[in-house]
């Protein structure tokens, strides 16, 4: 070896290790299912640069993984012959973590095991979830076209920092040898290692291959070594959907969301025709710790006929579906495809289409078949559906089917109300969706504006998220019945008052004219107009806004913006 150096890990590095071998002893072997979704991934790379330079496989096109152990030793291995690393790229990817965010993330966990193993599991553990079974790992590594003379050899026993140094490395690809602790060896066991690559890497689409198991047989001398493949070996989402566990499903996505919850629902679909491509979408149950920041990464995994080309593929789904995790493996495109030809290519604005039917078609059968996933979906991800009325035109009234709103209904905070509920709950002569915005639930709740709603027996939506005034601000209608702003301008309820009432309304508005004119005299500088209401019970009363001015949510806004 040569050129050996030792490094100190960045801050978040350190900070992660301990946290991870401190909260995730009970999820130990999720490790294995790291490392061989880091090979795959790495196999996946290589086919993807060889497209544009063969030579980059070398003498070896059969890319896989070797999964081996030495029980004596107390060593798993797993090796890969995908792209492999330069020295830099070491330096960079097991030296560091390049998410953004990350700082802030790790401020964030509470201290409490248990809460923070489900936050880590969320942030994606990764390469470093080695360090919670063995107290050194070595890696062996060799980019592919490099040199054999410039393979790097990165050595850590997880804690402040690690080794690196230049040797010869014969192959291309990656080499990882953990290096059990006490009271870890039995993972260096066949069967042990057998069945957790089955359990979490049958989906893997690269041959996670171990050693035939020889027991009982006459061992023969010098007989080479036999490899055999454990897992299935194909891309899941080319299978049969009634040849998919769920199992399956659930395991797979854990592997291209980097989330080890449990996703809500998927959507797995084949489309033949004019396009012709695969689809696997799914729901994730979890928010990622960067749900709000700008620059986390969105969008689906691209293959082209089942070579991958790129992940965060964002020309797929709108933004405010960003949430959803998949992949995409089209026929039609090139293998050449780059993201400025996704950018202008048409058919991709039809897949878009496509794909964004079968989203809310997915979330539609979510919420009828399991409210009570649909309700853990919109705690978690209904903010960002909120942007879907003003992004997607064409979708505004299956978006608005899918939002869920507080009602006086039930007069409580949570948010369950659907339009088809309430449309279902009008009642004789109700021809409008009524709603009330404001800052708070316990300030709407109290508001003089819904005293006459509240003795007439009428249901008004109580909208109090940040997005709502902006977002009513692009939903008109709902199946044909006007959303009207109760604190708007003249309250006419129209139908709802008998003519009786219209009348006896009027008499007393003529009856208050001198008083009126008094009051507007008195305020002619605050207000435009003044009214005689019939919306108020108890109240003397009410400030309204015009009906073309600027709600107060988005006043406030624009003040806080120094507008
Ligand atoms: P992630 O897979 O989410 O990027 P990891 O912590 O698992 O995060 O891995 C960090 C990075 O290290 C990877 O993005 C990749 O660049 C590099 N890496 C890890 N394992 C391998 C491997 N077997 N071959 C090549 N690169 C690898
Ligand atoms: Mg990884």
């Amino acid at each position: 070896e040569t050129q050996s150096q030792t490094l100190g890990f960045q801050t978040e590095v350190k900070q992660l290790l301990h946290l991870m071998i401190h909260s995730l002893y009970s999820n130990k072997e999720i490790f294995l299912r790291e490392l061989i979704s880091n090979a795959s991934d790495a196999c996946d790379k290589l086919r993807f640069q060889a497209l544009h330079q063969d030579g980059l496989y070398e003498d070896d096109p059969q890319l896989k993984v070797r999964l081996s152990f030495d029980q004596q030793a107390g060593t798993v291995t797993i090796a890969d012959n995908g792209i492999g690393m330069s020295r830099q790229d070491v330096i960079d990817n097991l030296g560091t973590i390049a998410k953004s965010g990350t700082a802030d993330f790790l401020k964030n966990l509470s201290g409490d095991q248990r809460k923070d193993s489900q936050l880590i599991g969320q942030f994606g553990v990764g390469f470093y979830s080695a360090f919670i079974v063995a107290d050194k790992v070595d890696v062996f590594t060799r980019k592919a076209g490099l040199d054999s003379s410039e393979g790097v050899h990165w050595s850590s026993q997880g804690e402040g920092d690690f080794t690196i140094a230049t040797l010869d490395v014969a192959e291309r690809g990656t080499r990882i040898v953990l290096h059990l602790k006490e009271g870890e060896k039995d993972f260096a066991n066949s069967w042990k290692l057998r069945s957790l690559v089955r359990k979490y890497s049958d989906h893997i689409s690269v041959p996670v291959e171990m050693l035939k198991d020889n027991f009982g047989e006459e061992q023969e001398e010098e007989k080479a070594p036999e490899w055999e493949s454990v897992n299935k070996a194909t891309a899941l989402w080319t299978r049969n959907r009634s040849e998919v566990k769920d199992e399956e499903y659930t395991e797979f996505y854990k592997h291209i969301a980097h989330d080890y919850t449990d996703p809500l629902t998927w959507s797995h679909n084949k489309v033949e025709g004019k396009l012709e491509y695969s689809s696997l979408l799914y729901v994730p149950s979890q928010a990622p710790f960067d749900l709000w920041n700008r620059e986390a990464p969105k969008g689906l995994k691209l293959y082209v006929q089942r070579v991958f080309i790129m992940d965060q593929a964002d020309q797929f789904l709108p933004l405010y579906l960003r949430f959803i995790k998949g992949v995409v493996d089209s026929s039609d495109l090139s293998l050449n495809v780059s993201r400025e030809i996704l950018q202008k290519d048409p058919a991709i604005d039809s897949m878009k289409s496509a794909l964004t039917k079968r989203v809310l078609d997915m979330l539609e059968k979510l919420a009828k078949n399991e409210p009570e996933k649909y309700t853990t979906f919109w705690k978690t991800f209904g903010q960002v559906l909120k942007e879907g009325p003003a992004e997607d035109t064409s979708n505004r009234e299956k978006v608005a089917g899918l939002l869920r709103f507080a009602s006086t209904h039930a007069n409580t905070e949570d948010q369950t109300v659907a339009l088809d509920a309430y449309l279902e709950r009008m009642g004789e002569g109700q021809d409008k969706i009524y709603y009330l915005t404001g800052e708070r639930f316990s300030q709407v709740k109290n508001s003089p504006h819904l005293e006459v709603f509240r003795k007439k027996g009428i249901e008004v939506l109580l909208l109090t998220d940040r997005i709502d005034e902006w977002m009513m601000s692009y939903l008109s209608e709902y199946k044909d019945k006007a959303f009207v702003d109760i604190t708007r301008g003249d309250l006419d309820l129209g139908q709802l008052e008998g003519e009786d009432e219209k009348k006896a309304q009027e008499e007393v508005a003529k009856t208050r004219e001198d008083l009126v004119k008094r009051i507007k005299d008195a305020l002619t500088d605050q207000v435009e107009e003044v009214r005689v209401s019939h919306r108020l019970t108890d109240s003397p009363a009410v400030l309204v806004i015009g009906d073309n001015d600027m709600g107060m949510q988005m006043r406030k806004i624009m003040e806080a913006a120094g507008q």
